[in-house]
């Protein structure tokens, strides 16, 4: 079976792919020539997926799924959240994005925030949502120069150092993504389709 993520993104399409079977083969827009620019209009991680994943549903037909991932702190009402990728203007900067975050945590003792994946598969028509969460706390300053966004800044609880200290390897063993594409794995099996 195919199944299209809806991502411009290669390398996120290989990273799923290797985690489920091989049962089915994870192509992504690139592969079906499509080059839409969907854009996030909800406000609501679990809005977003549900947009993109509709709208490839819809013009193609195909069993797909897409996510939707921020960072949301709790002491910022769970800020940046669904404007994670552009909290400090366009265009998007992850340094700049991190200068923000930081400054608005200081004097705020409570650095609790979490990261946040929802996953909308549409099988056969029918949508299915997924979430992986993984709880931890902002670093005083950035840290690390592994993997992207909040990584430098997000120390994921029981661990010492932050996601950009990690090797990607580490760093999918636990990461809210790997956590959503698991459960989504998990159901695709239980479908009979991986
Ligand atoms: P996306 O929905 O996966 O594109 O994530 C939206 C934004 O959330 C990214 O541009 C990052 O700013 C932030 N984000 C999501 N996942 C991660 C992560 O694993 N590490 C760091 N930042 C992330």
């Amino acid at each position: 079976m195919e199944l299209v993520f809806v991502t411009a993104n290669a390398h996120k399409a290989a990273e799923v792919q290797k985690v489920v079977s091989t049962a089915i083969k994870i192509v992504s827009l690139k592969d079906i020539n499509c080059s839409d620019d969907i854009e996030e209009t909800a406000n609501t991680f679990q809005g977003n997926a549900l947009l993109k994943a509709k709208h490839v549903y819809n013009k193609y037909n195909k069993n797909c799924f897409a996510d939707d991932s921020g960072l949301e702190v709790e002491a910022l009402n769970n800020e940046p959240g669904v404007f994670s990728a552009r909290y400090a203007g366009v265009p998007k900067s992850d340094e700049k994005n991190t200068e923000k975050l930081l400054k608005n945590l200081e004097g705020i003792e409570n650095r609790k925030a979490r990261f946040r994946t929802v996953i909308a598969l549409i099988l056969d028509g029918k949508e299915y949502l997924f979430e992986g969460i993984i709880e931890g706390t902002i670093a005083q300053q950035p840290i690390g120069t592994n993997g992207f966004g909040y990584d430098p800044v997000f120390i994921p609880a029981g661990y010492t150092k932050t996601f950009a200290q990690m090797t990607a390897e580490e760093k999918n063993q636990i990461s809210h993504r790997a956590i959503a594409v698991s459960k989504m794995n998990e159901f695709l099996k239980a479908q009979n389709k991986s």
